[in-house]
């Protein structure tokens, strides 16, 4: 089944369930100060959840545009380095708005997965609220029991608050839900632990596809739970994950999704993917990712700037960027060159790509040429202090000789000079020299030059990098910016009343993938 395929059937059949199919709302959010970006497919209904207004069917499903970069949902660390979390995805849903609840939910997911879809009933998992004695929460026999009618007891397993309870803040509507997982690791392995639930945080071939919400209390300011005159459902299903599991592949980015744009990345770089953990994968898996969150946001109204939303694509276009200059070798504007594949892939269910594909296009080359530029001028700064360095006579550094070269204006900045260079161990005759990770880190900062680039460079000089200390000056920038980054805290209160929503603390999100 393509994945075209895929996605119509799912519509289908919610259209055969008496369900109203409506378009995906802009991934932007330009009317809610709690929320840059749209991050589940209920954020456009929230308020006939709240009852503020009526929903036009009491029963709806779309494919949603969400973006999970900022807040409460951020998965820009995992993006390229797993193969299953995106940072732009398509959120399968389908809603119940004061009508059918847990049985027909529960029975209509799996009659989807297992008879429309025909997964292998032995492949999934299911999920259930084990209840919070604590927070007064009861355990949720009633999902329990109607999944007891599909599936054995032993695939049902219980979950936490945690991942088993959604709440929209710390009062209003919230209920418990149900996840289905896919165990998609092979016969072989499936043998190895045979006998041993697994759910998705215990082994990365199994994985989450599908939540259910149960919206059925109100939390009322004293935190006790009021049961909701009208009991609504919220699902989510991901998108690519599911074409996965139907296309039999070990990786989101071997399906049909992603394929296209892999392959254009492999014939414009002159690298081969092969689906493992090196770098040169990770990149393509960056930038395959990345180029369908940068095109739809622009494509939804919102263009790269210094503030706000505008800054977390820019530094998303930054990052791609980044893992092809760094990764596949590959110096020029590349992100636009891959407009035409995904703008027409996706023309018959996003069309606002395609009808605006000239002028996303022209954004992002002329954004990729800026950083390019910017980029460059880092590497300039980085080769200055690198021939400046090796002026420096050997040691001992207690004798300091002048070096032959003017100070470069990087180094003159910092005021610690000198503990900017530091001996290893070693006789006197075989000691190198460690730029220090102050220095990186102004590289890094002002630049965007990232730690693994210039790790690269200095050691091509048979130089070395401080690691630990940049990460330290990471970890501080990473505090100074913590305040800044409150606002999207949760799927739609209100946070940081009052304060702006200028986002100025996204850099300190990357450090694990270590490529910023
Ligand atoms: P996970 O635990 O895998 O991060 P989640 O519990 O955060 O997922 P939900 O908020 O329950 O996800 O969203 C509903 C569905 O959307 C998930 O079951 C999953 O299939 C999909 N999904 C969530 N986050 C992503 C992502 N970053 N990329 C792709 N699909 C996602
Ligand atoms: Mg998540
Ligand atoms: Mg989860
Ligand atoms: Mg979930």
């Amino acid at each position: 089944m393509t994945s075209a395929a895929i996605r119509n059937a799912f519509l289908d059949f919610f259209r055969s369930k008496g369900h109203l199919i409506v378009p995906s709302a802009p991934i932007v959010v330009k009317n809610d100060p709690t929320l840059m970006f749209t991050n589940a497919g209920m954020n456009q209904f929230k308020d006939y959840f709240l009852g503020n207004k009526q929903a036009p069917s009491p029963r709806i499903a779309d494919t949603q545009k969400c973006l999970r970069v900022s807040g409460k949902h951020n998965d820009l660390e995992e993006v390229g380095v797993d193969t299953y979390h995106h940072t732009m995805f398509e959120m399968l849903g389908n809603w119940s708005f004061g009508d059918y609840f847990k049985k027909e939910a529960i029975e209509w997911s799996w009659e989807l997965l297992t008879s429309v879809l025909n997964i292998p009933k032995d492949r999934l998992y299911v999920t259930v609220f084990e209840g919070d004695e604590k927070e007064g929460l009861p355990k949720d026999e009633e999902a329990a029991n109607e999944w007891k009618k599909w599936i054995n007891e032993d695939r049902i397993l219980l979950g936490n608050k945690k991942d088993n309870f959604w709440e929209m803040g710390d009062t209003g509507p919230c209920g418990p839900c149900t996840e289905i997982h896919v165990d998609t690791r092979t016969e072989d392995e499936r043998k190895q632990v045979d006998g041993k639930n697994l759910v998705n945080a215990d082994h990365p071939q199994v994985i989450e596809i599908w939540n259910n919400v149960f919206i059925q209390f109100n939390r009322l300011k004293d935190g006790s739970l009021q049961p909701l005159p009208a009991k609504h459902v919220d699902t989510g299903m991901g998108f690519e994950r599911l074409v996965r599991v139907l296309q039999e592949k070990q990786s989101n980015y071997d399906t049909d999704v992603f394929t296209g744009t892999i392959s254009k990345i492999e014939e414009i770089t002159n690298n081969k993917y092969g689906f493992s953990d090196t770098k040169t994968d990770i990149a393509f898996r960056v930038l395959a990712d990345h180029i369908r969150a940068i095109s739809f946001t622009i494509a939804d109204g919102q263009l790269p700037s210094n503030t706000g939303a505008g800054y977390v694509i820019r530094r998303i276009l930054r990052r791609a960027v980044r893992y092809y200059y760094s990764y596949l070798n590959y110096q020029q504007p590349l992100l636009h060159q891959l407009l035409p594949v995904i703008a027409t892939q996706f023309e018959s269910v996003f069309p606002e790509l395609k009808q605006q594909e000239s002028f996303v296009t022209r954004v992002i080359k002329e954004e990729e040429e800026a950083f390019l530029r910017t980029l460059g001028k880092g590497i300039e700064t980085l080769n200055e202090i690198i021939s400046y360095f090796k002026d420096f006579p050997v040691y001992p550094i207690s004798n300091p000789v002048t070096p032959k070269s003017p100070m470069p204006t990087v180094i003159k900045e910092l005021t610690e000079v000198n503990s900017g260079i530091s001996l290893f161990s070693g006789d006197s005759e075989s000691l190198h020299k460690t730029i220090s990770g102050k220095i990186s880190f102004i590289l890094y900062d002002r630049y965007g030059f990232p730690f693994d680039l210039i790790r690269l460079i200095v050691r091509e000089n048979n130089f070395d990098v401080n690691e630990v200390e940049f990460n330290a000056e990471m970890q501080k920038q990473k505090e100074r910016s913590r305040a800044a980054t409150a606002i999207d805290t949760e799927d739609w209160i209100i946070v940081n009343e009052g304060s702006s929503n200028e986002f100025v603390g996204y850099d300190s999100l990357e450090t694990k993938a270590q490529v910023l």
